[in-house]
């Protein structure tokens, strides 16, 4: 089990979260409907950890449990039976990306916890140890020799850890968008940053204003990330699934809605093999959630946005769009030296 208190308090990240999702999936049959499967996995071995953590870092993990705080920094606690929870939640993500690599999925999604995007090679950070997409590309790379891998961040939070792995790497495309995290923990993840040589241009960080909603998400994957991502070609997309980005989430000031979230899982999922990966999102509505992300992924809708878009926009900041296409101006001139963003694309889609 691994549920740590946080400062001495019960975290939002905790094993409650896991519960919702299988709950909402088995109570709704999703998992028994002849084209949604449920594996399961072993373990992962610390040879896996070790694609992208240091010894002296995983060491660290482990002696930190061994401590009466088990404070590992910054927001990331643990408790006596995190390290095996951590090798069983990177197995499932392996499990994950291994299912889809072999081709007995088109796509899939790791259910797993804690999240990892804010790990770094010897670092945790928002109650992430080890960084899951990092070494899911790693171990695509060493046992099904893929070789161009997009990450796209969803979550939230800025994905820090993982652009700090990859961002001199021009095989891995980074793509992170998040609240403005001038306003929001990692308090990095800016449009200027975009990697660094030989890897300029293959990071990419936007910066979405406070109650940023759907329409936003749309206008930027519309001019900026299909042809981004249509361009670079993965062989396989890896999604750094977080929910907090959803319009009810305390945690954060987003408002992306079930019909924001489906149109974002259909449009990879219809072009790209996906790999979903758990990252944050603390909400009750989080089985919900999980259940449209596989709707999308089947390219089959059945759950209808509840949320009344008239309410939504009310409580917006007046500034939130014009904000919006300041910073998207911003992002399409920084990345217009590496990408041509004016041509119109052309993709196969299912
Ligand atoms: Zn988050």
């Amino acid at each position: 089990m691994h549920d740590p208190l946080l400062n001495g308090y019960p975290s939002p990240e905790n094993p409650s979260r896991l519960d919702r999702i299988l709950n909402y999936l088995s109570e709704k049959r999703y998992l028994d409907d002849g084209r949604c499967y449920l594996f399961r996995s072993e373990p992962a071995t610390i040879e896996d950890i070790l694609r992208v953590h240091t010894e002296e870092y995983v060491a660290s993990v482990t002696a930190s449990i061994q401590q009466s705080r088990k404070n590992l920094g910054k927001d990331t606690y643990l408790c006596e039976g995190s390290f095996d929870v951590l090798l069983q939640s990177v197995g499932a993500v392996l499990r994950a990306g291994e299912v889809v690599a072999n081709g007995a999925c088109d796509h899939s999604f790791a259910l797993v916890r804690p999240p990892g995007h804010h790990a770094g090679k010897n670092t945790s950070g928002g109650f992430c140890v080890f960084n899951n997409s990092a070494i899911l590309v790693h171990f695509l790379r060493d046992i099904f020799r893929i070789k161009r891998v997009a990450i796209l961040n969803i979550d939230a939070h800025a994905s820090d850890g993982t652009y700090g792995i990859f961002s001199a790497d021009p095989d891995v495309l980074c793509i992170s968008i998040h609240q403005d995290p001038s306003k929001i923990y990692p308090h990095t993840g800016f449009i200027k940053d975009i990697g660094i040589r030989p890897a300029l241009g293959f990071s990419i960080n936007m910066e979405m204003p406070l109650r940023s909603g759907n329409k936003e998400y749309g206008i930027l994957f519309e001019d900026v990330i299909e042809k981004v991502m249509i361009k670079f070609d993965p062989e396989i997309v890896i999604l750094e699934c977080g929910f907090d980005a959803y319009h009810k989430e305390s945690l954060s000031q987003l408002d992306l809605t079930i019909d924001g979230y489906y149109s974002i899982i259909d449009f990879l999922a219809s072009r790209w093999k996906v790999v979903c990966l758990l990252e944050g999102g603390y909400h009750e509505d989080i089985g919900l959630l999980a259940a449209i992300v596989l709707e999308g992924l089947m390219g089959r809708r059945t759950i209808k946005d509840e949320i009344d878009q008239i309410d939504l926009l009310a409580s917006r900041h007046v500034n939130t769009r014009k904000e919006f296409q300041e910073k998207l101006s911003r992002l399409k001139l920084i990345l217009s030296p590496y990408w041509d963003l004016d041509k119109p694309v052309s993709c196969q889609v299912r």
